[in-house]
């Protein structure tokens, strides 16, 4: 009975004289979503609202599990729209759509009408009252509370006439692509998925990059983290996702650097590349999915050591979070699952027994220069290899 959805926005809503580039960019987001699902969508903005309006049939649940992934919608309002055929008519089909929605009556409500178009004949609050009484007459059961009413009964009167009463929430955040685009290191763990949601729920576009080490990583490793994007990109939209042969530079770090260094040099390295690629690309920042103190490689040590080679600012949206937390986060947008099978990544390979936990970086930096013959031919041809995969 649903034809169309109002779709509330919280944050966006408060953008002052930029407010019609995020709602383009929200009405753009909402556009590519609905691309994937069954039916056509007329997609509107309308005095400071947007509406989702079906041409014809759709599949209501498939709709609005897709409007669950675009950043920037509070809620979702399935609406119910009736021509205007006289106030008569109205009652009678908000009589109806109250018997629809709400089987049980034994509810309190409010009827909450907003006139778009001066010319009808009732103003709001005659409205208000007059459908109230039909209501209440119609359902004996049902009682007026103005202040927390179980059912806010909108009825906006435009062009057609709108109801709707039940807000479904959505994702929260901000329109993809309002805030710019960075690359996020993704590796096939749990942590990083859920790094590049989080950035991306701020409004920022993501590129990401994977470092594999064909043959020590298997190309089920390498699968697990495609499928991992493709996840986070019912999110973000499209993501370009840069594969890198890492074999050769990471088996030059084993050969020349102390063993107990090897994940920060190689994870240097990482951000090196990872930068290189995202300055080529326009992103504005590099985004990891470390957090403090998780494993050796990410002590507050570490990290100035993982740090200092990049010139761009690296996120890490989940620095303060304990694993728990993440994992709450990963199972509710669905990378859990895949993130948990049991491929390895090319970071776990070739770790030490001892990794450092508290790396002097003038003693990396001078290990690195063990690598000065190969190192950068390496890094060239690593970037040259890149084999671009776009995951949508
Ligand atoms: P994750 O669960 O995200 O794999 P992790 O707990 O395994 O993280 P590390 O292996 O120390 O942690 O990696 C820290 C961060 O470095 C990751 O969150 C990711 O952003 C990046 N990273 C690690 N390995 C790779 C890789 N093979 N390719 C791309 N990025 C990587
Ligand atoms: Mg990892």
């Amino acid at each position: 009975m649903f034809t169309a959805f109002l779709i509330k926005y919280a944050e966006i809503g408060i953008k002052g004289r930029n407010r019609y580039l995020f709602e383009d960019a929200l009405v753009h987001q909402i556009k590519f979503s609905l691309k994937k699902c069954e039916g056509d969508f007329l997609i509107h903005k309308s005095q400071g609202r947007i509406y989702v309006e079906a041409q014809g049939d759709f599949d209501f649940e498939e709709t609005v599990e897709h409007l669950q992934h675009v950043f920037g919608i509070s809620g979702i309002c399935p609406v119910v729209y009736v021509e205007d055929e006289g106030f008569e008519k109205l009652c009678d089909r908000v009589i109806r759509y109250l018997e629809e929605v709400y089987p049980q009556r034994n509810k309190t409500f409010k009827v909450h009408a907003r006139r778009a178009r001066k010319d009808y004949p009732k103003e709001s609050m005659e409205i208000n009252a007059d459908l109230g009484e039909v209501i209440l007459k119609a359902y004996p059961e049902m009682r007026v509370d103005v202040h927390e009413p179980d059912i806010l009964l909108n009825v906006e009167i435009r062009e057609k006439i709108y109801i709707y009463s039940e807000t479904i929430p959505g994702p929260g955040g901000m329109p993809v692509g309002t805030g710019g685009k960075a690359m996020l290191l993704l590796s096939g763990g749990i942590d990083s998925p859920v790094a590049g949601y989080m950035i991306a729920k701020r409004g920022v576009k993501i590129d990401a990059v994977y470092f594999h080490a064909p043959p020590y990583t298997s190309d089920r490793a390498r699968q697990k983290v495609v499928d991992l994007a493709r996840i986070v990109s019912r999110y973000t939209g499209p993501i370009y996702l840069h594969v890198i042969n890492f074999t050769d530079i990471q088996l030059y770090i084993y050969e020349k650097c102390p063993h107990e260094e090897l994940t920060i040099i190689m994870r240097r390295y990482m951000m090196r590349i990872a930068e290189h690629i995202a300055k080529e690309t326009g992103c504005l920042g590099l985004i990891t999915g470390e957090s403090i103190g998780q494993v050796a490689s990410q002590t507050m040590n570490s990290l100035i050591a993982t740090n200092e080679v990049c010139e761009l600012p690296v996120y890490r949206p989940l620095i303060g979070f304990d694993k728990q937390e993440i994992v709450e986060v990963s199972e509710k947008i669905g990378t859990f699952e895949t993130s948990i099978q049991p491929f390895e990544d090319c970071c776990t390979i070739f770790v030490a027994k001892h990794p450092v936990t508290k790396p002097n970086v003038n003693i990396i930096r001078r290990h690195e220069h063990n690598l000065d013959e190969k190192i950068d031919e390496l890094v060239k041809t690593a970037l040259e290899t890149d084999e671009l995969v776009i995951v949508d």
